[in-house]
């Protein structure tokens, strides 16, 4: 059997490297599996103005996360880029397995966080990358000086919409109510955005074009009414990006012993403890109320405590 980890943690968003960093202080032996790049979905986030300590302008996603990354590293983290995608959490070496081999652990922490819930629109499959997207940091600069929408009311709808006011000409932010669910000090500085504009009670039904998005059919859904907007003509395309909340990234959990709620979150007690004995959930992929990267963090920090609290016990 190849190394057996005491720690093994799945994901490099805050909640991981938090795990990480405070797996390593404690000179347990830990690997961070992540698939992709990381910081889950603050990589893809243009300002983080609320998590404490982060008071330099203009300071990015992914430059907070690339210090989480660095200061893990410096306690001795293994790092692998794998994708895991089956799962043996019972026993006391517990089974991580991708294309290319097994991971071991005696504990697992679970950060792999959530991603963008689709819109739900008749054709946005197709126009993915055409003009729909679901990242402003990504795809902004695509859409200098034309006209966008945003499909959402919630703090990551408002602020990338604001964002985005950066890029586009004009942004329209579409809500399926007629009040936001955004912070109240965000809603403040978008209400004061000259560029940002509201359309209330509306979804989208449909987005469409020839081969680059340029029409879109919304429903106001007090009213029943439909509406074609298309881009202007000199434009002769724009963009839809939807910040409509996330799905948490729990698919390979799916059919074991591991609970998730009916959404597909990782219930936990207080201390990170999943149904199964040495594994812990943090971060976007538990169920819980508050979803930022202060939590996250805090989350991971917990796990991590918990885990060795759990290793102790098995001396
Ligand atoms: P969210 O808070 O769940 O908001 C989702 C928004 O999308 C809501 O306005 C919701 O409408 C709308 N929506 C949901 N399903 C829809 C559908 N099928 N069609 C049309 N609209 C739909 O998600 P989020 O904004 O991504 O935020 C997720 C978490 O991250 C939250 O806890 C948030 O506080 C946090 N976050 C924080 C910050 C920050 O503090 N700076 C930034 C980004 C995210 P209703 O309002 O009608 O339900």
């Amino acid at each position: 059997m190849s190394k057996v980890y005491d720690v093994i943690v799945l994901g490099a968003g805050p909640a991981g490297l938090a795990a990480g960093l405070y797996a390593g202080r404690a000179r347990l032996s830990v690997l961070i599996i992540e698939k992709g790049q990381d910081g889950g979905q603050i990589a893809i986030t243009d300002e983080i103005e609320n998590y404490p300590g982060q008071t330099v302008e203009g300071e990015s996603g992914p430059s907070l996360i690339a210090r989480m990354t660095q200061q893990c590293e410096k306690f001795g983290c293994e790092r692998v880029s794998d994708t895991i995608n089956e799962v043996e959490l019972e026993g006391a070496v517990k089974v991580l397995k991708s294309s290319k081999g097994e991971y071991h652990g005696k504990t697992v922490i679970i950060a792999t966080g959530a991603f963008a819930r689709p819109i739900g629109c008749k054709g946005e499959k197709e126009f993915l990358g055409r003009g729909v997207s679901y990242c402003a940091t990504c795809d902004a600069n695509f859409f200098e000086d034309f006209e966008v929408f945003v499909v959402g009311g919630g703090d990551s709808a408002v602020e990338e919409a604001m964002y985005l006011t950066k890029f586009a000409r004009k942004v329209t932010i579409i809500h399926r109510r007629n009040e936001l669910r955004a912070a109240k000090s965000i809603q403040e500085k978008a209400f004061k955005n000259e560029k940002l504009h509201f359309m209330w009670d509306t979804v989208v039904e449909e987005v469409g074009g020839d081969g680059m998005l340029s029409t879109m059919t919304v429903k106001n859904v007090k009213t029943g009414e439909t509406t074609v907007i298309n881009a202007d003509e000199e434009d002769g395309l724009m963009g839809v990006f939807g910040f409509i909340g996330t799905i948490p990234n729990t698919k390979i959990f799916e059919g074991t012993n591991l609970k998730l709620d009916e959404r597909g979150y990782i219930p936990t007690d207080d201390n990170m403890h999943t149904n199964i004995p040495g594994v812990f959930a943090a971060g976007d992929v538990r169920v819980k109320s508050l979803r930022q990267v202060v939590t996250a963090a805090a989350d991971g920090a917990i796990a991590t405590t918990q885990a060795e609290a759990y290793l102790n016990s098995l001396e």
